[in-house]
């Protein structure tokens, strides 16, 4: 059965938009993690249960008696009215949990309009269709302010020290708020609204300086969007891709009665292997391979970052790169290159003369 994909997971989508490997693989619905352990480099992926226990305490904490503390924050972002505040949970339905039930009074609750001043929404559980399924998303909560502009908001319990966060988790943060901004405005728009209602300033919420005490930041989600939208449209086209890929082709397991794999790892890793990866050290952050294809990326430049990537256009091996800083590989299409090199190579030979 295909893995669900979960605003985490589609916020990977976005880490690394150019890798046709990780593509296949999602679009497959495949457990990357499970592929990932039987070829022998299994990744420690998810969030740790300290990390998910301390989390859901915050929540708990900012959400506690119609999210008291939380609407002392927003009445300073959004501007909202004390008077005019409601709050809506949309955890379950009548007693029922099912996903498609939940998002229909998602819907209904956010786009209806017979239920009087509604601010906050709690557990809403939105859609959206990634690599042709749909996967359901359950964002913290969505405000809508008096002018019916609608805001997602994340509540994290990674500290704000200072004013400051850690910046790549904010960036984690904004990419995961882009996936439900845009499954909001897909809502919003199935229901015959304006998604433009739905804005790109995301809230989010943290404790500051490790005290209980939360904290409100906004967060533009633009750039996040645009390539999130982007790579929803290749994963939709992805039929160009398994086009390069034989017929044949599965990363099926085979697991016995109990679910252990009976696959050959050797035979998976091949089938691994022939669709293209396009690995970058963001991947340690972002994907269940991400150790199998720094293996395979070994010795490239590409391994080695984009900007490295870019700076050494055209140069696919790290060994031709050190020929070449060496004067050993002459190449007149390649003499600016060499000479920067050369002279990176020299700088470097200076610098860790004066530090012995
Ligand atoms: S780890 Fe591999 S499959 Fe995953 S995004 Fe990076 S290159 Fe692609």
């Amino acid at each position: 059965m295909p893995v669900s994909h979960t605003a985490r997971t589609i916020s990977a989508l976005a880490a690394n938009p150019g890798c046709p490997r990780r593509a296949v693989l999602d679009a497959a619905g495949v457990n990357k993690q499970q592929i990932a352990a039987h070829i022998g480099y299994p990744a420690p992926f998810g969030q740790s249960q300290f990390a998910i226990t301390r989390g859901n305490a915050f929540e708990a904490r900012v959400t506690a008696n119609g999210a008291a503390q939380l609407l002392t924050l927003l009445r300073d972002h959004l501007g909202l009215d004390v008077t005019e505040v409601g709050y809506t949970e949309l955890g379950e339905v009548g007693g029922s949990q099912s996903r498609e039930l939940r998002h229909l009074h998602t819907r209904h609750a956010l786009t209806g309009r017979d239920h009087g001043p509604r601010t906050l929404f709690d557990h809403p559980l939105l859609r959206l269709r990634v690599g042709g399924r749909h996967a359901y998303l359950e964002p913290d909560l969505i405000a809508l302010r008096l002018d019916g502009t609608y805001h997602v908001i994340e509540v994290k319990s990674f500290p704000v020290i200072d004013g400051q966060a850690d910046a790549a988790k904010v960036v984690a943060a904004a990419i995961q708020s882009a996936v439900y901004v845009r499954a909001l405005r897909d809502l919003v728009a199935d229901a015959g609204g304006d998604p433009d209602r739905v804005s790109h300033q995301t809230i989010l919420i943290a404790p500051r300086d490790f005290a209980s005490q939360p904290v409100a930041t906004s967060l533009d989600i633009r750039r996040q969007l645009g390539v999130l939208d982007r790579q929803l449209v290749r994963m939709a086209k992805i039929a160009d891709q398994l086009a390069l890929i034989p017929d044949t082709l599965t990363f099926d397991l085979d697991p016995d009665a109990g679910g252990t794999p009976r696959r050959d790892p050797d035979d998976l890793a091949a089938a691994v292997a022939l669709v293209p990866a396009n690995y970058v050290p963001e991947c340690l952050s972002t994907c269940e391979l991400c150790f199998a294809c720094r293996e395979e990326a070994r010795d490239t430049t590409g391994a080695l970052g984009k900007s490295v990537r870019e700076d050494l256009g055209g140069i696919e091996h790290t060994a031709q790169a050190l020929a070449l800083a060496r004067g050993q590989l002459p190449s007149p299409d390649r003499a600016e290159i060499a000479a920067q090199l050369l002279r990176a190579a020299q700088l470097r030979e200076q610098l860790l003369g004066e530090v012995i």
